[in-house]
């Protein structure tokens, strides 16, 4: 394949959610996979709800996934190009207006609908006359416009069954029939354009070779197809992955708070275990936490994406998260964590990341090692913790000495297995879990573990 040209292209209407990532991601692995390039656009034709926080926070959020993307544009900047190709559209009479309310329309609709037809737009303003048109104009009504698909013979209320077929790079031959399809609105009654045309004009401009987006534009293709055809332009490649839910089988935009790409970094998971899970669930690759974005676009390929949707579980991206954390060596993590005064930092990861499942708690692990805590000495094993911390061996430590400690200790007390270990553990760390001790010891040092012993 030659270099192909891919764009991901959000409207900046809100955040993204772990679903939108995967459009992300799947176009970001396709371009990396065959040595393309990747657009980011945003479709912010819809004035009143983009906002350029959006804007700048979805840039935010590709940024913390590795994803850079080799060009950026704004529909908002290019209405003078949209404007030109409307204007061709509507003199070549393949764009008209339609005067219709959302009302009328729906009555319509049910009426076909009880007499067994196809809900579909029925083309009835291509039959008023100019006088008429105007005359709903005096009264103060706005067209919205509609695309003349190429679906009829003759005739334009003479629909037929029209084909519109391409092979999509996830899934294989599709067809879609036109025929089946009311003329899409390009238009809407405020003069804004719906994300259609502008997207089709920018793929044109922008040499955008694949469109890969969400399996819900599917049936889009059909109309995108015969409107690329229209301008004398050349489809693109398309293709269409399957959507992500939530654990319920529920569309992810109604758990668009707690899935958002923000709010997941902000509780702390791993980029790449977001990565991970968004570009692997519902294919057939296992599930595995994947250290390097590199590694996930080498192994990419789009016919390994199943065709049915696919459920995210926030508690299998748990998981996912502590076995990259299990595994990252300090040298990935030295610049995103704090080490304790005096610590070596590779000692501190190497003896704490184990226990960890976010970063984020690496700090209470600090404050053990280096920190106040509240050491935890229950009144049976009083006796048996002062005796402890007379035989607490001198210093220098090493991995050894928790060994040799506890070996003097079982000595002098008689206790064994976990009612000698257990307390030793509550009285210097405060908790009945944690690192291996023997990892742990020497960060902390004599002075503080005596001082918590006494
Ligand atoms: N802004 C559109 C959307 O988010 C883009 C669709 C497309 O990729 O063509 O649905």
């Amino acid at each position: 394949m030659s270099a192909p040209i891919v764009r991901f292209a959000p409207s900046p209407t809100g955040r993204i959610h772990i679903g939108n990532a995967r459009t992300a991601l799947y176009n970001w692995l396709f371009a990396k996979h065959n040595g393309g390039q990747f657009v980011l656009r945003f479709d912010d034709t819809d004035k009143a709800r983009s906002k350029e926080e959006y804007a700048v926070g979805i840039s935010e959020d590709l940024a913390w996934l590795g994803i850079e993307p080799d060009r950026v544009e704004k529909q908002s900047a290019r209405f003078a190009d949209y404007q030109k190709v409307t204007d061709e559209l509507k003199a070549k009479g393949l764009l008209y207006p339609c005067f219709e309310t959302a009302d009328e329309l729906e009555r319509r609709r049910s009426r076909q609908r009880s007499r067994g037809l196809p809900p579909i737009y029925d083309r009835s303003a291509l039959k008023e006359s100019d006088e008429e048109r105007s005359e709903l104009e005096a009264q103060g009504r706005k067209p919205h416009w509609r695309f003349l698909l190429p679906n009829y013979s003759g005739d334009v209320s003479n629909i037929e069954r029209t084909e519109v077929h391409w092979d999509d790079v996830f899934r294989g031959e599709q067809t879609v029939d036109l025929g089946s399809m009311s003329d899409p609105v390009l238009i809407r009654e405020d003069g804004s354009w719906l994300y259609t045309l502008p997207s089709i004009i920018d793929d044109e401009a922008f040499g955008i070779t694949h469109v890969i987006r969400g399996a819900d534009h599917i049936t889009n293709t059909g109309a995108q197809i015969a409107i690329f055809n229209a301008l004398g332009y050349t489809p693109p490649a398309f293709g269409h992955h399957n959507l992500l839910t939530g654990s319920e089988g529920e569309g992810l935009s109604k758990r668009l708070g707690s899935l958002s790409l923000q709010s997941l970094r902000e509780d702390g998971f791993e980029a790449m275990a977001v990565s991970s899970l968004a570009s692997l669930i519902g294919t057939s690759d296992p599930v595995e936490a994947i250290a390097d974005i590199a590694d996930l676009a080498s192994r990419f390929d789009p016919l390994k994406v199943s065709k049915s949707p696919a459920r995210f579980d926030v508690a299998e991206l748990e998981g996912l998260n502590s076995k990259l954390i299990h595994d990252m060596p300090y040298e990935v993590i030295a610049d995103r964590v704090s080490i304790p005064e005096g610590v070596d930092g590779e000692q501190f990861w190497n003896a704490t990341k184990g226990n960890l499942s976010k970063v984020t708690e690496l700090g209470q692990w600090n404050d053990v090692v280096a920190g106040e805590i509240t050491p935890l000495i229950d009144a049976e094993d009083r006796d048996m913790i002062t005796a402890a911390a007379n035989s607490l061996p001198a210093e220098p430590w090493d991995e050894t000495s928790w060994k040799a400690w506890t070996t003097a200790v079982k000595a002098d007390t008689g206790r064994k297995g976990k009612s000698l270990f257990m307390p030793l553990r509550k009285a210097i760390t405060g908790s009945a879990s944690g690192p291996d001790l023997s990892k742990l010891l020497p960060l902390i040092g004599r002075k503080t573990v005596l001082a918590r012993l006494a």
